[in-house]
């Protein structure tokens, strides 16, 4: 800490510099844990309206850390941003992905979601096709999820980008939509095949006429525009009551199922789960 003398920062930089120590512990062991084999995926299934048929599932990152424990995305992501290892370790989640789902019956995709820096390096290209050509995936079965935020920093570097995705034939959804700053009409410039709307709108389904509003004139618009919508976090009853009087195309959240380990999902789908 600095030298605040004995004001209220007394109580607040240890927990700051705890904070700033654990980040780099946890970005100085990250190569080594890629390394070991610490990462895993979870996956999970995403329905249809009816919640008969899975369509899909989210890859969904998992690091177990010989040194510290299980530890959330949200909190290794940006870590692994900051010192670059987000493209070694991203990389490697397209390739396990598309690796699990080959087993998979055919007509059930995998998402994978993308960093920023991922979608951005010169190199993702080769990635994806590396890992469709190892596991003998099929490209249209893959679908890349990409969060808003990032395409309004660079609207020409991302256009360029996903463009380079859908010539291979890979599906790309707009992910967390309604949570950043971009107007509907982004939707038209950019070549989306699925809309992925934020949790926080289902959640408010119950007590709001006005995101009752919001998600159904987003339904309707997707749709206009050719585009599929996905709800997010759907996980009560009366969200996915509510969800079914739109044309929402399908449903993912706890109420449906939980991120689940790869051999779970595959005994789903041996037991005659998926359509
Ligand atoms: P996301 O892409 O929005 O993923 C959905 C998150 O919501 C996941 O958290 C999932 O477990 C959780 N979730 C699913 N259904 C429900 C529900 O009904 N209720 C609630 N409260 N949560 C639900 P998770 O796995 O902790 O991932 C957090 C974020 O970390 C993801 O948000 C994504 O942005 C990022 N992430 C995860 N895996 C990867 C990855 O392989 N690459 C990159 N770049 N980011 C990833
Ligand atoms: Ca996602
Ligand atoms: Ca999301
Ligand atoms: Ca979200």
């Amino acid at each position: 800490a600095k030298d605040s003398g004995r004001g209220q920062m007394c109580l607040y930089e240890p927990l700051m510099d705890e904070k700033i120590e654990r980040s780099r512990t946890l970005a100085a062991d990250m190569q080594g844990a890629l390394e070991r084999g610490e990462f895993h995926l979870m996956f999970q299934p995403i329905y249809d309206l009816a919640g008969e048929r899975i369509l899909s599932c989210e890859a969904l990152l998992r690091w177990t850390s010989r040194n510290h424990g299980a530890i959330s995305p949200a909190e290794f992501i940006p870590i692994a941003e900051d010192n670059g290892l987000i493209v070694a370790i991203g990389s490697w989640v397209i390739r396990e992905a598309c690796r699990v789902a080959s087993d998979w019956p055919a007509e059930v995709k995998i998402a994978v979601n993308l960093s920023p820096i991922q979608l951005r390096s010169a190199n993702l290209p080769t990635v994806i096709m590396g890992a469709l050509a190892s596991s003998g995936f099929a490209a249209d079965r893959l679908e890349l999820e990409v969060t808003e935020s990032v395409l309004l920093e660079d609207i020409e570097a991302s256009l360029a980008a996903l463009d380079a995705i859908n010539r291979l034939h890979v599906r790309t959804t707009l992910d967390d939509f309604g949570t950043g700053y971009s107007s509907l009409s982004y939707l038209t410039k950019f070549p989306f095949q699925t809309l992925k709307i934020d949790r926080s709108f289902i959640t408010d389904l119950e007590q709001s006429h006005a995101s009752v509003a919001i998600v159904q004139t987003v339904i309707d618009l997707a749709a206009k525009l050719g585009m599929r919508t996905v709800a997010e976090g759907v996980e009560t009853q009366a969200q996915l009551d509510q969800l079914r009087r739109t044309r929402c195309d399908a449903v993912q959240g706890y109420l449906l199922a939980r991120p689940m380990p790869a051999n779970m999902v595959g005994a789903m789908f041996a037991g005659g789960a998926a359509g």
